[in-house]
């Protein structure tokens, strides 16, 4: 296990660069454990694919990268399967398939690893996050006398952290996560009138998406529910075949085309309000495996995004400043709703307003995706503390660069959704708040921080992405 060569590491977003001290292929734990006896001052960081846009990945010292821990183990129940962590969830995934199981909840993309995903709280829509299925973690981290070594967590508080860590805890070397027969999914994307039209299907349709669409500001629905019968439709292939071409491929080149390079708001405009709905076939309903139909090539054009959880209580007034801002921002004299209006004069954040109006044109659909209470610390549907409801998950991409005038706006977004809704950022997506701006958003946040200081007592595991998000709650922390 020789450290690698001073190469900079980039993350899939490339909004995240550095170059650490050190970088480690570990081959097993006892690899591991002599990595943590020797950069006990840290910080050490570990590195899954490199999909988040949040700084989890960065350290000036050690980095570890587990790609060489994959083994998959399934247990004799078929309800539980061990996986190293830096599997691939697409290895999983096909590795699952293969025996007839797969796993309860997944992203848009498989590329991330295991403990990548769980790290951040990853999820999919109408379940829970991947981290509320996780059983175990076998961990390394520090014990009371600064020693390495290796836990097992199964239980209680503890497991409720390690659950979704942030990797606060330490270097988790082995998960293991529920698994479910293999299921099928039947899906069709559909306009809908609203959203009170999208809500009033949510029971018939439990694992549906949705979008609201810039420009026209219409909502498409992606419905989707559990097949009753494990059939592929006939049309399937060509379901498959149409999403890759059509909208993974070159709906994304219109809008990568005409946003970020010709920089075009009327081309834009053009594919939102003509090309958009000629593409969209309602009447096409297809059944498909499930993890072939809640997957999409989302990865293949490289993006920022940022993504604000909303309580489902919140989700109606959310969207609604969602959409006024974004208007603003595209249009200096568009004119906010009162009730945005109010909210904002509240947080003291009119001067804020008025700098980020006419600044930025948004040019990708905002997708929108539900997700059950998890039963964590500190995913970001975790409700730890407080009455279990839904969460929404409200995400906001951009293609464009420079990419700072998305930033802004996002940072609006962010500082006032967060006091307004309750609002919690994706860990693994762009994250421009700061650990008191989201205490009060989070009940589990004093419990975690107590399991992280057994865990890690001399904070080796803690950057700056870290000490600014979840730590730091005074300047002279
Ligand atoms: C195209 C694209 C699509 C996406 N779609 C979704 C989606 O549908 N839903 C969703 O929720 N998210 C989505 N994401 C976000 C992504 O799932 C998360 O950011 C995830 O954390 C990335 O996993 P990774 O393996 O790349 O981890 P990395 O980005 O490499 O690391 C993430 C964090 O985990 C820590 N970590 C990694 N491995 C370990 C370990 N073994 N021990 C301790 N800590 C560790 C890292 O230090 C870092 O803090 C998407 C991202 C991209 C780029």
């Amino acid at each position: 296990m020789q450290p690698r060569g001073l190469s900079h590491v980039r993350n899939f977003g490339g909004n995240i660069r550095f170059r650490p001290r050190k970088r480690y292929l570990p081959r097993d734990e006892e690899d591991v454990l002599r990595i943590l006896d020797e950069h006990r001052t840290g910080p050490i960081r570990v590195i899954g694919a490199g999909h988040s846009w949040s700084g989890g990945i960065e350290t000036s010292d050690a980095l570890v990268d587990l790609r060489h821990f994959r083994r998959i183990r399934i247990h004799p129940d078929r309800r539980r399967v061990s996986v190293g962590a830096g599997c691939r969830i697409a290895e999983l995934l096909a590795h699952l398939a293969r025996r007839g199981l797969t796993l309860p909840s997944i992203g848009l993309i498989a590329r991330q690893t295991v403990a990548g995903a769980i790290a951040t709280g990853t999820h999919g829509s109408g379940r829970h996050s991947m981290s509320h299925y996780v059983e175990s973690v076998r961990i390394a981290c520090y014990g009371k006398n600064g020693e390495a070594e290796v836990r097992r967590v199964d239980s209680g508080q503890a497991l409720r952290a390690a659950r979704c860590s942030v990797g606060a805890l330490g270097v988790v070397l082995e998960v293991t996560l529920k698994c479910v027969p293999q299921y099928y999914v039947r899906e069709r994307c559909v306009w809908r009138a609203g959203l009170d039209a999208i809500l009033d299907n949510e029971s018939a349709a439990p694992l549906q998406q949705f979008y609201l669409i810039p420009h026209t500001w219409a909502y498409l629905e992606h419905e989707r529910s559990v097949a009753v019968d494990n059939h592929r439709s006939s049309i399937a292939m060509l379901y498959r075949a149409y999403w890759l071409i059509v909208i993974d491929v070159l709906l994304h080149l219109g809008i990568k085309l005409t946003a970020s390079l010709l920089r075009s708001r009327r081309l834009v405009d053009f594919i939102y309000r003509r090309l958009l709905p000629v593409c969209i076939f309602p009447q096409w309903r297809v059944t498909d495996r499930s993890d072939r139909q809640l997957l999409m090539r989302h990865d293949l054009f490289r993006h920022l995004e940022m993504e604000v959880f909303v309580p489902r209580e919140k989700l109606r007034p959310a969207l609604a400043l969602v959409s006024d801002i974004l208007r603003a921002a595209d249009n200096a004299d568009y004119e906010i709703s009162a009730g945005a209006h109010d909210r904002i004069r509240a947080l003291d954040l009119q001067d804020a307003l008025e700098n980020i109006r006419g600044s930025y044109s948004h040019h990708y659909p905002i997708c929108v995706r539900r997700v059950l209470p998890d039963d964590t610390l500190i995913s970001m549907a975790s409700c730890h503390g407080m009455e279990e409801q839904d969460w929404y998950a409200v995400s906001l991409i951009t293609f464009t660069h420079p990419r700072l005038p998305f930033q802004n706006v996002a940072h609006f977004l962010a500082t006032t959704m967060a006091p307004l809704f309750n609002a919690r950022l994706h860990w693994g997506k762009w994250f421009p708040l700061n650990a008191r701006q989201i205490e009060d958003s989070y009940p589990g946040l004093a419990a975690f921080r107590a399991i992280c200081a057994q865990f890690d007592p001399q904070g080796v595991f803690r950057n700056q992405y870290l000490e600014e998000a979840l730590f730091r709650t005074s300047d002279y922390q």
